[in-house]
């Protein structure tokens, strides 16, 4: 480390800038935070992507306690009541949050939410904006708030490697830069360091994920040492537009609300037969019941054709605009779909105020396991949670001086397009990487069996040992790998997001959950 690779944050760091660390950064103000981004802000991060909402009760005759419950229910067994109680109790007051940084939710004529219906709640309960766009617009209103805030200084082209401790304490982190420098470290240390770099989607080869979300966050805590939650826990979301697009376009689940149905090539609507609530089943099983038809040779397809007809273009232009540019008609046209890695409901382990295990680190959004999700999230859960706990840690990190005038940038640091999509195409297209997602999709993905489990932890320990040419956040990426495959293998029972062939029924003896380091997972590894 030289005087010169070594920069101070004044203050917080906030490692990734999705919903989670802007949210945090802004709740910090005026106290100094450096947040840190790979890209320019609001690309690579999933929360941009988000299409249905945020869940909240706020319409009438809601009330927190159907909301909590509604969670607990589709959790498998393993939420933490207490958490989903008063992470929905809040919702209210962090929508207002949302709407008075300039977030335009579709109201009705008296100023009212307009709500949407998703898988598995009680009531329309999803807070959302222009049908299908709430997640780019939540992020493009706190971009700009963010952007006029003097307190936040906003750091683009750089990706954390490793968490830096010392005495046990996280002081910091050390980064790669864009530039010709790349491969040069540079170290940010912080008085309190907030990890809020996302979930792991990207680590399977068919995932809604941004292509730089996999599984770094978790990863790089692990390997710091820091206990982790309920790995295993994966939700595959049953709708993603099946086209040669990597990562695969999503038709959010508010279309099944509305009352789409899903069907094969022989025309036959499956679900029916398989959950009383036929398409509005829990995630977990209309993405098994899809699966299990395209392992049988089926087509799934989702159509909107009666329920929307021409509607779907206005009242749902994101979905709308994948649909055109793989060439298919809603309007006339089914929609061809698959299941795609999609939300880890594990993470980081942190407490009531995103604490995790190692003193220093704070973790939220979808890095973090919280207890919310239990083995399988509800819908439009997790934008909620991202601001519940974003606002708390802000509010936990105390002792930070105000600051009024703007932040000096950091020099010699910042996004080069030309040179950030490079590298993005290099890692995609790196046959580690590859091979690396193909394991995950193939050996841990919807379905799962003990001899699956351990071919993926052997490919993970061999690439991980052997492969070529890759970076350091490669190993995050193994970590993470191996994290959600050990903790697949150890739970022999199924639940939630997490089916096991071999085991496909609940296991009163396993209500609980997983807390794993990473040398237990490695040794797990090492006898598989
Ligand atoms: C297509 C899609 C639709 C969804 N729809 C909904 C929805 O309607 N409602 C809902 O509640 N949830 C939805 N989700 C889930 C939800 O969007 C995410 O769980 C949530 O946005 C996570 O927020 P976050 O801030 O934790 O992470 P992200 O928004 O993913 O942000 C992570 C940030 O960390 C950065 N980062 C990654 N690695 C590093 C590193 N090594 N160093 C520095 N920075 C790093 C990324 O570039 C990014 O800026 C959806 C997800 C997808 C993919």
């Amino acid at each position: 480390m030289t005087s010169d690779n070594v920069l101070n944050a004044d203050g917080a760091l906030i490692i990734g800038a999705g919903l989670a660390g802007l949210f945090c950064a802004l709740k910090l103000a005026p106290r100094p935070v450096t947040v840190l981004s790979p890209k320019p802000l609001g690309m690579g991060a999933s929360s941009a992507w988000a299409q249905g909402g945020v869940a909240a009760a706020v319409g009438e005759g809601d009330s927190a306690a159907a909301h909590a419950r509604d969670t607990e229910i589709a959790g498998a067994g393993i939420v933490d009541i207490e958490v989903a109680e008063e992470v929905a109790a809040e919702a209210a007051a962090r929508i207002e949050d949302l709407a008075r940084w300039g977030t335009p939710f579709d109201r009705d004529a008296d100023g009212n939410y307009r709500l949407s219906r998703e898988a598995a709640h009680s009531m329309n309960r999803v807070v959302r904006v222009s049908g299908d766009r709430a997640g780019a617009a939540i992020m493009a209103a706190l971009i700009d708030e963010v952007r006029k805030t003097p307190s936040i200084r906003i750091v683009e082209g750089v990706t954390a490697v490793d968490l830096m401790v010392a005495d046990g304490r996280v002081t910091g982190v050390t980064c790669r830069k864009l530039g010709d420098r790349y491969l040069e470290p540079l170290f940010i240390r912080a008085r309190a360091t907030v990890l809020a770099a996302g979930g792991l989607g990207g680590l399977y080869a068919v995932t809604t994920n941004p292509p730089g979300v996999r599984g770094h966050a978790m990863g790089m805590a692990a390997r710091a040492g820091a206990l982790i939650a309920d790995p295993e826990f994966v939700q595959f979301h049953p709708t993603a537009i099946l086209t040669d697009r990597d990562p695969a376009p999503l038709a959010t689940e508010a279309l099944r609300g509305e009352g789409a149905i899903l069907v094969n090539d022989l025309g036959e609507r499956f679900m029916r037969d398989i959950h009383p609530d036929a398409e509005l089943a829990p995630r977990d099983i209309v993405a098994r019941a899809n699966f299990r038809q395209i392992q049988a040779g089926r087509q799934v397809f989702l159509d909107t054709r009666e329920v929307l007809g021409e509607r779907i273009l206005s009242a749902y232009p994101t979905v709308a605009g994948y649909c055109a540019e793989a060439s298919i008609d809603p309007v006339t046209e089914l929609i061809p779909v698959t299941p795609a890695a999609h939300y880890h409901m594990g993470g980081v382990k942190v407490d009531d105020m995103g604490r995790s295990s190692l003193p220093g680190l704070w973790v939220c959004g979808e890095a973090s396991s919280t207890g919310l999700h239990g083995a399988n999230r509800l819908a439009s859960n997790s934008l909620l949670e991202a601001v519940v706990y974003g606002a708390r840690i802000a509010e936990d990190i105390s002792g930070l001086e105000p600051v009024r005038s703007n932040l000096a940038p950091f020099e010699g640091v910042g996004w080069d397009q030309q040179e950030g999509e490079a590298l993005e195409e290099r890692l995609r297209n790196h046959p580690a990487v590859q091979q690396l997602r193909r394991a995950m999709t193939d050996f841990v993905g919807v379905e799962r069996d003990e001899q699956g489990l351990k071919r993926a932890l052997r490919i993970i320990a061999d690439l991980e040992e052997n492969a070529e040419g890759v970076t350091r956040s490669f190993l995050n990426m193994t970590t993470s790998a191996t994290l959600v495959a050990a903790a697949a293998l150890k739970r022999t029972e199924s639940r939630g997001g997490h089916f096991r062939i071999d085991y496909p029924d609940k296991d009163p003896d396993w209500r609980n959950h997983t807390l794993m380091t990473l040398a237990e997972a490695r040794a797990i590894r090492a006898g598989a």
